[in-house]
């Protein structure tokens, strides 16, 4: 087909901020062509739901739309060239805003993006340019490439023009260099926001990026932009920029808590934006097939936003780099999901329909991390202290830092070339598979060996805690609730319910949603019996849940009685973070 020329042009009326206008002008383009709205491969906001107004016109009048799925739409415009017009009429929200979601007030919002683009279906490699006309007064940062007109940006491809959202209104602004490179923190704040410390702030997410220069040897980018709200929550990393949700009364408090957010997915402009899996490949209009490479680009991730933030001598939650293998040997032991499904599977579950573990709950975050602390043990045995998973990470960036993405054969690869021993075993039973970790054997190659006894889980107060682990959920296009067990062995589990069968009754009462689930659970306590009315295969089932307490690991790390030089060279460079 011909590769069509396309400009974009968002227009934002000062006196309306429910909705922004979008012209898309095409050039060099077949009569009939298809445009769409892409699907985000993990954060899917279905903004196709509030497109209004579409229209085409083209040198001989309108043309016609035809609308032929969700978010895809058929184009007749005879004479190779059209202008679409559409407006994003913006959802009200209910709860706290997520912070990569388009919105708008008097002050500023966030557009561009998959919540504001579409493009001509075919055609994801061709460039284009983006005009703002917006308020007066108002200010523009963005990833996408300044031109000589402050309103106009470039993008080289769709992936780009629809991964960098566009920030628009009255904020602040701190600039600042690191090797040479521009970066700018910006904070929108809402008009009753709380002060904080911005110095506090700029300096460490600077120190943030020295450390992540340093173990990487260079930036991958020509500029980045760490862009903070109030008033909303959650993060998204970008190709050269991170929307975080940083509430002001949050950060008033300290800006020690947020900190981890910014490290997380400033790290992922390496893994997972460049170090990408095999399954994230160009933009579409379809869902991307679920990624078997996710503990990786999630697991690594949270191992470096630690360790990065340790070494930037940032706040972070375990007070030592021992206290924080603790934590994740007994987090990671605490349910059996690890034990029943591959590191592969369990990245596959990440973002695949609820429910798809059945009666099993498992985070590839933490499985990814705990993997990425094995493989950086063996590494530092095997090179007598020479090379650590930096030496991966940074193999991974040589090999993958084009349009390639990776597997976990590719991650195999990089680890056994790094290390000059043999891993596949280790594959085989832990990424591959789902064997037991024998964390002894991996833990003594640095004079270190763990105990791990499970003690009933307590609150604050001392006092046993029920066992609440079960939630509701509803699948797209359902509209009835069902249980979820996050772990067999729970109450919940032991009692004969399993993950899918749909919630009829609870003590007798019609559950609405999982709100109401959720506080229906919160009022249970020890010795209660909870009575659920399922339908299972079209029949209906009574289960009584006896509420119990629960049991949860407690590890602790000790140093073995005959640790040797090397071990001990080997702890000591590994705990002070080197
Ligand atoms: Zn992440």
């Amino acid at each position: 087909m011909k590769q069509p020329l396309v400009d974009y042009l968002l227009t934002i009326d000062p006196t309306d901020f429910s909705s922004f206008a979008v012209e898309m002008r095409i050039r060099n383009v077949s009569d009939t062509f298809h445009v769409a709205m892409v699907t985000h491969p993990e954060y899917d906001d279905r903004y196709w739901k509030y497109v209004e107004d579409f229209s085409v016109e083209t040198k001989n009048g309108k043309g016609k739309i035809i609308r032929e799925d969700s978010s895809l739409w058929k184009i007749m415009a005879n004479g190779g060239e059209a202008v679409l017009h559409y407006r994003i009429h913006l959802p009200s929200v209910t709860g706290i805003r997520s912070s990569w979601k388009a919105y708008l007030t008097s002050t500023g919002g966030l557009v561009g993006g998959p919540h504001s683009f579409m493009y001509v279906v075919g055609a994801t490699l061709i460039p284009s340019h983006v005009t703002l006309d917006i308020p007066e007064e108002w200010e523009i940062t963005t990833g996408l490439q300044a031109t000589s007109d402050p309103n106009t940006f470039y993008a080289p491809s769709v992936a780009v023009l629809i991964d960098d959202p566009i920030f628009v209104g009255k904020y602040k602004s701190w600039p600042f260099t690191v090797d040479n490179t521009p970066h700018r923190l910006i904070y929108w704040h809402l008009p009753d926001a709380k002060a904080f410390d911005t110095i506090m702030l700029l300096t460490s997410i600077k120190k943030l990026v020295q450390e992540t220069s340093a173990l990487f040897g260079r930036l991958t980018y020509r500029e980045f932009s760490f862009m903070l709200q109030d008033g909303a929550v959650g993060s998204l990393e970008h190709n050269n920029s991170v929307t975080v949700g940083a509430p002001s009364s949050q950060l008033a408090n300290g800006i020690g808590d947020i900190l981890p957010d910014i490290a997380h997915e400033y790290f992922h402009t390496w893994n997972l934006m460049r170090i990408r899996p095999v399954e994230y490949s160009d933009v579409s209009y379809k869902k991307a097939p679920l990624s078997k490479g996710l503990w990786f680009s999630e697991g690594l991730t949270i191992f470096y936003a630690d360790l990065l933030s340790r070494r930037a001598g940032l706040h972070v939650f375990d007070s030592t780099r021992l206290f924080h293998l603790e934590n994740l040997i007994r987090r990671y032991s605490a349910s059996p999901v690890y034990l029943k499904f591959s590191a592969e599977k369990i990245s596959e579950a990440s973002y695949g329909p609820a429910g798809m573990l059945g009666d099993y709950s498992g985070s590839t975050h933490l499985q990814g991390e705990v993997l990425g602390a094995m493989f950086d043990l063996i590494i530092r045995d095997a090179s007598n202290g020479d090379r650590t998973m930096d030496n991966v990470m940074k193999k991974m960036l040589e090999r993958f830092s084009g349009e390639k993405g990776f597997t976990s054969n590719d991650v195999e690869q990089a680890v056994k070339d790094v290390c000059g021993c043999n891993v596949h075993q280790f594959f085989e039973d832990h990424v591959y598979g789902s064997k037991q970790i024998d964390f002894n054997k991996y833990l003594q190659l640095m004079g270190l060996q763990y105990t791990m006894e499970w003690k009933e889980v307590l609150s604050n107060d001392l006092r046993p805690v029920p066992d609440l682990r079960a939630f509701s959920y509803q699948l797209p296009g359902e509209n009835i609730l069902r249980i979820g067990i996050s772990n067999p062995t729970s109450a919940w589990g032991r009692s004969g319910l399993h993950t899918g069968d749909i919630i009829k009754t609870v003590n007798g009462k019609v559950v609405a949603n999982s709100a109401d689930f959720r506080s229906l659970q919160r009022n249970a306590k020890i010795g209660d019996t909870i009575a659920v009315e399922i339908e299972r295969s079209s029949k209906l089932v009574k289960i009584d849940v006896l509420i119990t307490g629960y049991q949860q690991p407690v590890v602790h790390i000790t140093q073995l009685p005959t640790i040797t030089e090397k071990q001990k060279k080997l702890y000591e460079k590994w705990v002070a973070g080197k």
